[in-house]
Order: C-alpha cells, then structure tokens, then sequence
C-alpha cells in the first residue's frame, strides 16, 4: 500500500496543515526553522515537504520522485549535518552556498535541509545570512531544531517558524506496529532504543543487525555486576563492532543502488552518490554509538522504574528478568548515578573522545554502582 507521503507524520495536524497549505497555494517560503523535539518528526516533514515540492501531484507517495526523496536518494534532496566535531564548518557552508546556486538536477526546485541548526554558529552562520534572506527562486531551506533558543537569532528571524508538538508515546507506538507488524513490547523498545524517533524505530525494527546489536548490549547489561575488568575492556570492543556490524547492511543497499543506476549516470552524478553513500556510512555509525547508549539508558530507567513499582512503565520487557532482580536492591540515587554515566559518555562522544574509552568509562561507572546499589 502506498501512502501519500504527509502520512508519515502523526500528531502534528497543525505544522503539516500549514505546510500542505503552502504548496497547495503555491505559497511555500524560501526558508524555514522547523523546532520541536526530538522524535517529533521534523525531518520526515522536511522529506515530505520535498517531496510534495518535487511531485507532480503534490506528494503522491509513488512517483518515482516521492519514493527517492522519502528514501533520501533525490538528487535534488540535500540533507546536511555539522561536519566539524561540535559544530557546522565555514568550508562546509561555503561549499553549500556554491551549490545552492547551481540548476535543479531533475526536479523543479532544490530542498537543503540543515539537521541541529543550533550548531550553526559564528563565521558559518554569518556566511550563510546572505543565502538564507534571498537564496535563487528554485531553492527552499529547511533548518531543524529542537529548540528555538539554540538557534542564533540572525538564522531565527531569516526564516519561516513551524512548530511540532511532542507526539504522544502511544501515537508513536501505534504508527510502528502499523508499520512493521511488530508486538507492542518490540515497538516499545525500539521506540526507547531509537530515543523516540520514529522512522529510527521501524528501521531498528526492520534490521537484523541493529537488532542483534541491541541484544547484545542487554546481555552485557545483565551480567555486568559478575564481570571483571578485563571482562568489561572486552565487552566495551564487542559491543561497538556489534552496533558497526549494521554498517554492512547500509553498504549492500548502497552497492545495490550504485548496480542499478550505473547504466544511466554520469560521472559526476556517481561521484555524488558516492559522496552521500560515505556520509551515510558515517551517520549510521554515529547512529549505532548513539544506540547504545540510549539502550543503556532505557534499560537502567527501567530498573528505576521497576524500584518505584511501576512494572507498566518499563520499556525493554525482553529484559526484565534482569531488571527486577537488580530493582529490588537499587536505590533511587544510585539509579541517578548510573543514567548520569551515560549522559556523560554521550557529552564525552559529542566532544570526541573516542567511543572505545567513553564506553569502557561507562560501563565501568554503572558497574560500580551496580555492585554497590543502595
Ligand atoms: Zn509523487
């Protein structure tokens, strides 16, 4: 069944209705500032918003064009992301704006959408003012954050505010299950594997390879308070090849549309998917890290929640044996201590710190207060 491509979004009746609106009118802005958080669909609405703008018919869903933009492969489609560590770079942005110049390659406009705007700052964001206030008539920028105050005002005032709400636990639930025909509990955990990030979800859902990564980093969960430190070195490298395995499956999909349009390509138009194709390798292995640690989370706040005697509200069911037993000694400080480990590791990985050592750090950390619950 195809779908027209706004019902990839739920719970945002109102931020779709606006954007339908405009490109049913004809009225679509040159520049937007989509914030909600995460999870709230920002980025499928950017994808639909391109592919509304590509369509012949508004954004079918089963042209060819909706199908390549939804799956992120229209040439006219750019998703862009902070290359530095911590935030957007001046030769990044120089190399957009050269490019936001050059014609459509096959549809009638260009969409660039900008992901955690909030990092575009200083110098980059000065280079950009100029592009962002009149950017060429067949161009629209999409910026995305999750909070407007991250957002330097310059950037802010240059653009369009569509706001997306939070989307009801329940609301995302059921979208996953319609999605991937997966049981209530499975969608859960993807759900709270995926921080609440649909599409994520139902491809975790969907990938033998993030599903054995998330299987294994519960295994080390459960047995971390018997393991010794040489035990816990060797789980921190297991468990990172395990969340990098997925890569390969990213790779075969990407040598199958390499296959496919070969006989029709130039080589200039080969060399850019080759160029996204590296991006993607990229993205999906931050991912797989982020992963990780947002399994680790879930499963510690389950055992938080487990403490508290409120069984409904854990979120990894195919764990909770684990949980149960450590919930009845774990304390409500101690819990706070071990999810403060994983927020560390994650600021430690966003200001790039290798992630072998930020993990080893972690399950160290919770290790300790594992041992020691009360
Ligand atoms: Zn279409």
């Amino acid at each position: 069944m195809t779908h027209c491509v706004w019902d990839d979004l739920v719970g945002q009746r109102r931020a779709i209705g606006h954007l339908r609106r405009a490109v049913e009118t004809g009225t679509v802005s040159h520049a937007y500032l989509f914030v909600g958080p995460t999870g709230s669909g920002k980025k499928s609405a950017a994808r639909a918003l391109a592919c509304a703008l590509f369509c012949a018919a508004d954004g079918c869903g089963a042209c060819p064009a909706c199908r390549r933009a939804r799956a992120g492969t229209h040439p006219d489609l750019h998703m862009v992301s902070p290359e530095g560590v911590a935030e957007y770079l001046i030769a990044q942005v120089r190399e957009i704006i050269h490019d936001v110049h050059l014609k459509p390659i096959e549809a009638p406009y260009k969409v660039y959408v900008f992901d955690d705007v909030g990092r575009l700052k200083s110098e980059a964001a000065n280079a950009f003012l100029k592009t962002l206030e009149e950017p060429p008539a067949d161009v629209v920028v999409v910026l995305i954050a999750d909070d407007y105050d991250d957002v330097l005002p310059t950037i802010a005032s240059r653009c369009q505010v569509v706001r997306f709400a939070p989307v009801a636990t329940g609301t995302a639930r059921a979208l996953v299950i319609e999605r991937t025909g997966a049981s209530e509990g499975e969608a859960r955990a993807a759900l709270a594997a995926a921080d609440g990030v649909i599409p994520r979800a139902i491809d975790l859902l969907r990938s033998p390879g993030r599903r054995n990564a998330r299987a294994a980093i519960l295994g080390v969960l459960k047995r971390l308070v018997v393991m010794d430190g040489h035990d816990v070195l060797l789980a921190a490298r297991a468990l990172l090849a395990e969340v990098r395995a997925p890569v390969e499956e990213v790779k075969s999909a990407q040598a199958d549309e390499l296959d496919e349009a070969r006989d029709f390509l130039t080589r200039g138009a080969a060399s850019d998917i080759e160029k996204r194709h590296k991006r993607e390798l990229t993205a999906r292995e931050r991912e797989g890290v982020t992963e990780l640690m947002s399994v680790t989370e879930s499963w510690l706040r389950d055992c938080l929640v487990m403490a508290r005697g409120a069984p409904e509200l854990v979120d990894n069911a195919d764990a909770a044996d684990a949980t149960a037993e450590i919930a009845v000694v774990l304390s409500v400080p101690a819990a706070i201590k071990a999810l403060d480990a994983v927020r560390t590791a994650r600021s430690r990985i966003a200001y790039n710190v290798s992630p072998q050592l930020a993990v080893e750090a972690m399950l160290f950390d919770i290790q300790e207060v594992l041992r020691c619950p009360r």
